[in-house]
């Protein structure tokens, strides 16, 4: 399901999209299918189609609801607003507890990759995320964006600033959002009956027109003792700390600080999982 407003929902059976009405049933409840739902349809002879059934899902986000998406493309800018490391490291933790593969977009390759650039490319692409820098303005690595969108469903997350909707644009010239349009549509406050809608990629993927993460906070469910496991790139050490249930806080013998005194995880992600572990710890205390 590609969009639903107004009782009608674009449903598409590549490379035809239907325009259905949801079986009455489903209607009781029409919050219940989201952008992103696989469902079955049947079309009549006249080519109207109805939503029979919402096949389970395998992933949601909320804020904006999307359902099924498999990637979060996370975009900063190389400058102009200059990257944000903490945001990059909060992103990529609420995209792994959703469940969702993540990439790192530095856009605004144009304006020049300086040291700091340079060296979070590194800390990406040695944490195991795919990296890829781009420039919306002159086209450069539009070809490697295009492909890591190919034939999936992905939300981009990300400041607004960076270029969203000029990535989007120019990799989808139908398109035609506003620059600062993509961010102009997050919900602020009051703009909370907004539509998400898919947008069809010609390399066949699916794009969410709004970004996803609008909530900043770290979610409520999250454990303390789950967001050792949401860096990716602590996971081989974390077994071999010396406490079980190590926080590779001031524990003792804690593998995963020896890792970053060796360089092989990157001071800035440790003390960036430093900040988000307090964050849960904070919110925990308020909680009672
Ligand atoms: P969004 O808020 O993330 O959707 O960002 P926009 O697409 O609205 O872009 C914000 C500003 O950055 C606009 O003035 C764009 O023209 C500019 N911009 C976007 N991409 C690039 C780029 O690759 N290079 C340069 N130099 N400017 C860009
Ligand atoms: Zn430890």
């Amino acid at each position: 399901m590609l969009k639903g407003v107004g009782g009608f929902y674009s449903v598409l059976v590549s490379p035809m999209v239907y325009q259905c009405r949801l079986r009455g049933r489903l209607r009781l409840d029409e919050r219940r299918v989201l952008p992103g739902d696989r469902v079955v349809v049947s079309i009549d002879s006249s080519g109207q189609g109805i939503v029979e059934k919402i096949l389970p899902r395998q992933t949601q986000l909320f804020r904006p609801s999307v359902a099924n998406v498999d990637q979060a493309v996370i975009v900063q800018a190389v400058a102009e607003p200059p990257p944000n490391a903490l945001l990059i490291d909060r992103l990529l933790v609420l995209a792994e507890h959703a469940g969702l593969e993540a990439v790192v977009v530095f856009n605004k390759a144009d304006l020049g990759l300086d040291s700091e650039v340079s060296e979070l490319i590194g800390v990406y692409r040695n944490a195991g995320y795919p990296v890829i820098t781009t420039s919306a303005k002159t086209g450069k690595g539009l070809d490697d964006l295009k492909q890591v969108f190919a034939g999936r469903v992905s939300t981009l997350a990300g400041p607004s600033g960076v270029g969203k909707s000029s990535l989007i644009n120019a990799i989808l010239p139908g398109a035609n959002l506003q620059t600062g349009a993509v961010s102009q549509r997050l919900g602020r406050g009051k703009h909370t009956t907004r539509h998400v809608e898919l947008l069809q990629l010609a390399g066949g993927g699916l794009l969410a027109d709004t970004p996803g993460f609008s909530q900043l906070v770290l979610p409520s469910d999250l454990e303390k003792a789950r967001l050792q496991e949401l860096f990716i790139e602590f996971r081989p050490f974390a077994g071999d700390c010396r406490f079980t249930g190590c926080l590779h806080f001031k524990e003792p013998d804690c593998a995963v600080r020896e890792a970053v005194s060796r360089g092989e995880i990157a001071q800035r992600r440790y003390d960036n999982y430093l900040v988000l572990l307090e964050e849960l710890l904070d919110n925990e205390q308020n909680r009672y």
